[in-house]
């Protein structure tokens, strides 16, 4: 695997690629991988000749109130993990090759409405970061296909509907979530449990999985969900949202809807965590 950080190599390894022939998979990263990470470049491999990852932690995406600088680095580590999972080139650039003007003056992209609500309101500003870093990270490295992790529910979203609002010529692959025996989806984030926190942590997942149980036999979204944070909260985390939406728009459920998903968020000591359920419920006509 080769490592580049700068646009010019980027470009011009791919471009030869191009040029034989060849389709590109892209996975786009901010590094400090784990297996969840891992499973993207293997499912690119199913599509694509050649497999580009990048690790750009895109301060753009983060708020002021939340930490850019302490994000765990592991560059190297990173780098064996994508060797040995056969990625053929890493692109590594500095933040001030992708905003050489500084964030105040970079053009943006914003994806409204799907952009808008749970994670878009927790985090004023995220979305915009992740789909501008997104639409500029497939401008350099120009994929045929990008996979991105249904962990981030509301994220694939976003990306899916840029790719079909600006006509960009790129396949989006949703990969499911790799997650730990007990039900907690694998994240950088947990690095920051502790180890009372990582005995807790599983019940996000589990209240998850208890709502959407409930909710094939009553279809009571909102008294349910309200439910769920309780629960989730006396085990010990507390609840920033939990919904039940429609899985394609993420507006919230209505009685008519059959394809949903639960978005749900929660902290844990200072860890934000966050995880999904995507489920059908029978149509009642
Ligand atoms: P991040 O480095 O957190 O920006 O994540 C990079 C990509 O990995 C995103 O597409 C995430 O959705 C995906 N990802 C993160 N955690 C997991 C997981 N547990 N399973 C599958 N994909 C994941």
């Amino acid at each position: 695997m080769k490592t580049v950080d700068n646009i010019n190599d980027l470009r011009q390894i791919v471009s030869e690629w191009r040029q034989q022939g060849l389709k590109i998979g892209f996975v786009p990263t901010m590094g400090n991988l784990h297996a969840g990470h891992i499973s993207l470049v293997t499912e690119a491999h199913k599509h694509a000749d050649k497999i580009v990852a990048s690790i750009f932690i895109n301060p753009m995406q983060f708020g002021a109130n939340e930490d850019v600088d302490n994000y765990p680095r592991t560059m190297e580590a990173d780098q064996q993990k994508l060797a040995a999972e056969g990625t053929d080139l890493l692109f590594t650039p500095t933040p001030e090759i992708i905003y050489p003007k500084g964030l105040d003056k970079q053009t943006f992209v914003e994806v409204p409405t799907v952009s808008e609500g749970y994670c878009g309101e927790s985090r004023p500003g995220h979305f915009r970061g992740v789909s501008t870093i997104v639409c500029k990270l497939f401008n350099l490295v120009q994929p045929d296909i990008a996979c991105f992790g249904l962990k981030d529910y509301q994220q694939v979203q976003v990306i899916e509907t840029m790719v079909e609002d600006l006509s960009m010529p790129i396949k989006i692959i949703p990969v499911e979530t790799i997650r730990e025996e007990s039900g907690l989806a694998l994240s950088s984030r947990n690095g920051y449990l502790t180890e009372e926190e990582l005995k807790i942590a599983p019940a996000l997942s589990q209240n998850i999985q208890w709502l959407a149980k409930e909710l094939k036999n009553g279809n009571d979204f909102i008294g349910l969900a309200k439910t769920a944070a309780l629960y989730i909260n006396n085990a010990g985390l507390k609840t920033d949202y939990i919904h039940v939406c429609n899985a394609k728009t993420l507006q919230p459920a209505s009685e008519d809807d059959t394809d949903l998903v639960i978005l749900a968020a929660a902290y844990c000591g200072k860890a934000r965590l966050i995880d999904n359920l995507r489920f059908s419920l029978p149509a009642i006509y």
